[in-house]
Formats: structure tokens, sequence, C-alpha cells
């Protein structure tokens, strides 16, 4: 798949943990140009230390302008996947104006912003390209306490839908790739809040585990070349079977 991929310019979000980290570096040892863009400095100057070839920039994509104005001033890319996002664990009756807002303007809006801007670069400069957006199971199934995640990853494969549509004609596909438990940072929060829950998911798991960060970066890697040059606007479950059965 490498040969996809050399001098590529790609920009993936949340590069300075768990998935996006593991994709920039895939990425990068692949010969694209990444263009890393996350919250914690710290985090994308290791990233940078271990891929020198990685341009980083500091940025919290909820700022809708000063996000916007970044993706501006990087230029035309090939390639986007917007990966960064976050979770919360909190029963519905629970659950306030703040948090939805703060769980949508990551997820969703900034996702928004990102991909307009980047694919209006695209359409002026008459360039194909591949959009990933990084959702998940969650946004199919209903997990409890995780309600404004799944609305949030549902917005997301909607966009994706919305996206693969308006922008096919220019030869632009965008695809979801919706991974269960992955234990990144985010996966094992969720797993060490609610005792016995890994055990009783992986029973629906037919493969029997997790996947690895690796399982999901290539699923990424998949759609983002040429080999799904035909595919558009699918939402492609990375999860061992998880979704498939009833009981
Ligand atoms: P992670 O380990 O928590 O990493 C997420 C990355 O996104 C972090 O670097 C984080 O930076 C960054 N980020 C979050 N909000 C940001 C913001 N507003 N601006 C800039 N960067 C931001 O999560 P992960 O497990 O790799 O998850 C990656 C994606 O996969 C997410 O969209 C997630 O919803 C999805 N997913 C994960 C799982 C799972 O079980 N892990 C399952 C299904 C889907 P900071 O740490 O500095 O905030």
């Amino acid at each position: 798949m490498d040969t996809h991929f050399q001098d590529k310019r790609v920009i993936v979000t949340g590069a300075g943990k768990g998935i996006g980290r593991n994709l920039s570096i895939t990425l990068a040892k692949l010969g694209a140009k990444v263009i890393a863009i996350s919250r914690t400095a710290e985090d994308l100057d290791e990233l940078k230390l271990e891929e020198p070839s990685i341009e980083i920039h500091t940025q919290d994509i909820c700022d809708w302008n000063k996000t916007r104005a970044l993706v501006e001033d990087i230029g035309l890319v090939d390639m986007l996947v917007n990966n960064a996002g976050v979770d919360m664990h909190k029963p519905y009756l629970e659950c306030k104006e703040e948090d939805f807002d703060r769980i949508f303007s990551t997820n969703v809006k900034a996702a928004f912003n990102i991909s307009q801007a980047v694919v209006k670069g695209m359409v002026e400069n008459e360039k194909s390209g591949a959009i990933v957006n990084v959702s998940s199971i969650a946004a199919i199934s209903a997990i409890h306490s995780l309600g404004i995640y799944s609305c949030s990853k549902a917005a997301l494969d909607m966009m994706t839908k919305s996206m693969a549509l308006e922008f096919g004609p220019h030869k632009i596909r965008v695809n979801s790739v919706s991974p269960t438990s992955v234990m990144t940072k985010m996966g094992k929060a969720f797993y060490d809040s609610i005792p016995g829950l890994a055990d009783a998911i992986l029973k629906r798991v037919p493969i029997g585990r997790f996947p690895e960060e690796d399982e999901v970066v290539n699923a990424i890697l998949f759609l983002l070349s040429d080999k799904a040059a035909m595919i558009n606007g699918i939402l492609m479950p990375v999860d061992g079977g998880h979704i498939i059965q009833f009981l």
C-alpha cells in the first residue's frame, strides 16, 4: 500500500495520542508529508522527536476561527483524517448543556469546519482527495451513559454521507471508520470506569478480542488509498463483528 502515500500531504487531527499518533507515524513512514494537529504541545513535541518529518500544530480545534485560519494557512492537501474526538460517560439525565456543547464541538463541528476548509482548497485547485472521519460503533448501537457521544458520532456519520454525496463529483471521497473499543487512553478510561464491562463486551465480539490501534490505522489507510477508489460514503466497522449479532 505504501506507493499510495509517497509525498501526499495529509492532515491528521488528534495526532497527539492513541489512534491519531499511530496513524501519523505510520503515514510518515510510508512517505507521506503528515501535518499533525492536536491540543497538547508536549504530545506533539514527542511525536516530532520520534518522526521529525511530521509538521506539528498545537491547536484546540474547538476554536472555529483559529482552526479555520490554521487550515487555510496549511494550504492544499491530498487527504484529511478527522480523528480528534472526546467522549464522556454520564447518564442522560445528568448531562448538562456544556457537556453537549463540548462533545459536539469537537466530534462534529470541528470536523465540519476543517473539512470545509480542506475541500474548498481541493475544489478551487481541481484536485482529487480523500477524507476519513473516525467514528465509532457507538453511532450504531446505543451504550448506557454514552448518549451524547453516540449522538455526536451518528451526526459525524451523516456528515460522511452528505460530504460523499456533494464532493463525489469533484473526485473527493469521504468515508467513516467505526471502531469498537481500542485500548488507547480513551478506551482504557472507559473500561476502568465500569468494572467487568470489558469482559461483558468481549463476549459479544465474535473474534473474541478488541482491535489493536494498528488494525484501525490499517482500515483508515485503505480508505485513504487508491485501493478504495470506488468506495465513497461508507461506514466501515473495525469491530471483529461486534455489531452484527442480536444476542
Ligand atoms: P485518545 O487516545 O483520547 O486521543 C485523542 C486525541 O485527540 C488526543 O491527542 C487529544 O488531545 C486530541 N483531541 C481531543 N480533543 C481535541 C481538540 N478539541 N482539539 C485538538 N485535539 C483534540 O483517543 P483515541 O482512542 O485515539 O480516539 C481517536 C478517535 O477514535 C476518536 O474520534 C474516538 O472517538 C474514536 N474512537 C475511539 C475508540 C476507543 O475505544 N479508543 C473507539 C471508537 C472510536 P488531548 O489529549 O491533548 O486532549
